[in-house]
């Protein structure tokens, strides 16, 4: 079976894998980068320029403390060549990875037509064709709209920007926020409704008061106009670089008529990641939906599986979610009812000196006190990420806050969950 992938992304780096070891004949279309927006503009960027923000921030801490005597003074240029030279070797391990599980990968614009793709004037013929073409940063109609930079171009500042105003109320919004306000950036958020709407209250509160301290949000508010130097508002003019962070756009302009295509430009799915063209799959971003790398490359796996004969759905529940931060933020919910608690963080690794400032986060957590069933969970913390990838896997099995009894945690650790998971299930024994 002939198989091409277009788009050389998280989903369809996967799907191009799982595909060749399932023995189809795969061809990977790529444009620009293998690794596609995680590793070369989003997720990956997004670590690296946190790494160097933990250091300057720990710097400051120690040198508040008497402990060091330092100012270290960031070069962003170095950090921008540093980051694309770990980039290019990590692509390097992906490529070669992927070359060997059997994918042919050809560097091009696919494109797309009905049983072939068109790449510098070859064709590829197809029996089954994925789209992971992923998104693009959503760019409003605004005037002036030419003067801001997106996630795209991050790494094209050659210095600190001395003031930063990141239009947008989401994820990369806050985490762009973290990134240049920790590296010594004067920073505005200004959002057009309310600040990570979709984010718990109490765990909303600790970002915009502890975490993200220096930057100011401002919410309700309409940019009129963007102008090299700053923005005119609905509520007057804010100078400095601008930043747009506004959401992503799906990419499926290469293939929208071939297939059924929503509001948004989203390509419409099923849970076998099936198009309305019953040869064509489509899987990431260019779907719309959750937007994250994990969820991207289960649907990769999921429509590589189907377009090779062995059905599979995609499960869209207990996705764990996070935000790039001084700590990690990090939650699974399930939307269900249940008992909340919360405590806050333990001092342990890379947060023994956030004690004495009660910065070591803070955890959530909600139960059935019925049936001890965890409803969701909510953390901030140096290990919230790993942690919580764990409680997703272990809510979706069913595990009871019962189960953790005999849990041995690892010491030290700044994991606060199994310390409420305890709390909980000794108050569900009292109360039957
Ligand atoms: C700043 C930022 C930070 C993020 N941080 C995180 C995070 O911490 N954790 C997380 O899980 N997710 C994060 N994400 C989201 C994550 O990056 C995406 O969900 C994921 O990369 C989507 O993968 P994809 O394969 O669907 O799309 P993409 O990675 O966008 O890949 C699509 C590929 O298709 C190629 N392409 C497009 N059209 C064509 C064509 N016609 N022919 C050939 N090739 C084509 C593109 O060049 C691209 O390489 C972040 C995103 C951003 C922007």
């Amino acid at each position: 079976m002939k198989l091409v992938v277009v788009g050389g992304g998280s989903a369809g780096r996967t799907a191009s894998i799982e595909a060749s070891e399932l023995g189809a004949d795969v061809t990977l279309i790529e444009t620009d980068k293998i690794g596609g927006k995680c590793l070369n503009q989003g997720c990956m960027v997004v670590c690296a320029l946190n790494d160097v923000v933990k250091t300057v921030q720990a710097n400051h801490k120690f040198e508040k403390l008497g402990i060091i005597d330092s100012n270290p003074k960031i070069n962003f240029r170095k950090v921008s060549e540093g980051i694309i030279n770990t980039t290019t070797k990590i692509r390097g391990v992906l490529t070669h990875e992927t070359k060997k599980a059997g994918v042919n990968i050809v560097m091009g614009t696919a494109k797309i037509q009905e049983g072939y793709v068109t790449v510098n004037e070859t064709d590829y013929p197809y029996d089954k064709l994925i789209i992971a073409t992923g998104s693009n940063p959503f760019i409003p109609d605004t005037k002036g709209k030419e003067y801001a930079k997106t996630y795209k171009e991050m790494l094209n500042y050659t210095e600190v920007p001395e003031e930063l105003i990141i239009v947008g109320s989401g994820t990369i919004a806050t985490e762009i926020a973290g990134i240049f306000s920790g590296l010594g950036s004067k920073v505005h958020i200004l959002c057009r409704g309310i600040f990570l709407k979709e984010v718990d209250e109490d765990i909303k509160k600790y970002i915009a008061d502890i975490l993200l301290n220096d930057v100011e949000i401002h919410e309700h508010v309409d940019v009129e106009e963007i102008h090299e130097d700053g923005v005119t508002t609905s509520e007057g003019k804010l100078n400095g670089e601008v930043f747009l962070a506004v959401g992503m756009i799906p990419n499926s302009q290469a293939v929208n008529e071939l297939v059924d295509t929503g509001k948004r430009g989203e390509i419409i799915v099923n849970k076998r990641m099936e198009t309305s063209h019953e040869n064509i799959y489509a899987a990431g971003d260019v779907v719309g939906g959750i937007g994250t790398t994990p969820v991207a490359r289960m649907e990769g796996v999921v429509a590589a599986r189907n377009s090779c004969g062995i059905a599979s759905e995609v499960d869209y529940s207990y996705i764990p979610l996070s935000i790039t931060l001084h700590h990690d933020v990090s939650y699974v919910d399930t939307g269900k009812e249940g008992v909340e608690g919360h405590i806050p963080g333990s001092g342990g690794p890379n947060a023994y000196w956030d004690v004495l400032d009660s910065e070591t986060g803070m955890t959530k957590m909600s139960v059935d006190l019925e049936t001890g069933e965890i409803a969701s969970i909510k953390s901030i913390s140096p290990s919230s990420r790993t942690v919580l990838a764990y409680m997703s896997k272990f809510m979706k099995d069913g595990y009871t806050v019962h189960d953790f009894e005999n849990f041995v945690e690892a010491h030290p650790s700044t994991d606060a969950v199994y310390k409420l998971i305890r709390f909980f299930a000794s108050h569900e024994k009292e109360g039957k």
